[in-house]
């Protein structure tokens, strides 16, 4: 067998920045073999480099795409061991008033944080049921919970996740594999500034131009304050190996009180 076979291993989505970055690097570190997917090859090969030591493998993959994650479990599978786990954290967003967003930009909020969910856990699951083992993490929000407004269709994708992770858990009790939801709050990645962007679309449209100003201003203040996202690498790690994971972790806990 591969020496990498004796590694547990674990694959996350969206890894070529942010909160999914930070989890292949803190999982890396702390022994796993980590397979880093994305559609942006280039900043994974450059992360699994950073690393170093072979113990990330960089792998295209747009959730959204069956053919591409078809492509991703078929390196994964060569590697030899079944995958432990998987880190559903690639996210889309969409921000602006309802009646003015472009439903392409919509809909593809929903075939990312949804649908591409659901079907990368499609693929990994039987190699974990047949194991008798898995840990199955996504990352949702506290938008999952409670939405501001201007982001209704990101906080009801987020709220699928949470109905589908917690239909998930109980499907798979029989099969040991393991089912969390990682709430982040407000965490200082590339994603918040994006939204902001897209919140600027709108400041100068009638009649929504006043109330996206101030929640933008809000939203703005909240972003750079925010912790970075190795609270939420933690929680990932926790629920990856606890014995008894929780069924939802918020992070950072303290934000725990919006709910
Ligand atoms: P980033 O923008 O830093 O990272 C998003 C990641 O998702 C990128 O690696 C991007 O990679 C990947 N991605 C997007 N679309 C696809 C796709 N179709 N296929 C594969 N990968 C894709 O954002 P964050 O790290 O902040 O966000 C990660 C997750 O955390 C998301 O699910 C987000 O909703 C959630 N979250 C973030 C919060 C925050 O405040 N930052 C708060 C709460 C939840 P690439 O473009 O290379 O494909």
């Amino acid at each position: 067998k591969k020496e990498a076979a004796l590694y547990q291993s674990v694959l996350i989505t969206g890894a070529s920045s942010g909160i999914g970055e930070e989890c292949a690097v803190f999982l890396a570190h702390k022994g796993f073999r980590v397979f880093a997917a994305a559609r942006r090859l280039d900043k994974l090969k450059e992360l699994a480099g950073a690393v170093g030591a072979g113990r990330i493998t960089a792998l295209a993959m747009d959730v959204t795409d069956e053919a591409s994650i078809a492509a991703a479990m078929k390196t994964i599978a060569e590697d030899g061991a079944p995958l432990y786990g998987l880190v559903n954290n690639a996210g889309a967003s969409s921000m602006g008033p309802l009646e003015k967003l472009p439903a392409d930009e919509w809909r593809q909020v929903f075939e990312t944080n949804v649908f591409g969910l659901a079907a990368v856990t499609r693929a990994v699951l039987p190699q974990m049921r047949e194991a008798g083992r898995g840990r199955i993490v996504n990352i949702g929000s506290l938008t999952g919970r409670i939405a501001s407004p201007f982001q209704g269709v990101y906080a009801a994708s987020k709220h699928a996740v949470e109905g589908l992770s917690d239909s998930l858990r109980r499907e798979l009790v029989p099969y040991g594999v393991k089912v969390s939801v990682v709430r982040p709050g407000a965490i200082n990645t590339p994603f918040g500034a994006h939204e902001a962007e897209m919140l600027e679309r709108y400041e100068t449209d009638a009649p929504y131009g006043d109330q996206v100003t101030t929640f933008k201003a809000w939203f703005e203040r909240q972003h750079p304050a925010a912790p970075g996202p190795s609270v939420v690498a933690e929680a990932v790690h926790h629920a990856l190996t606890a014995e008894h994971p929780k069924s939802r972790y918020v992070a950072p806990p303290k934000m725990a009180y919006a709910l």
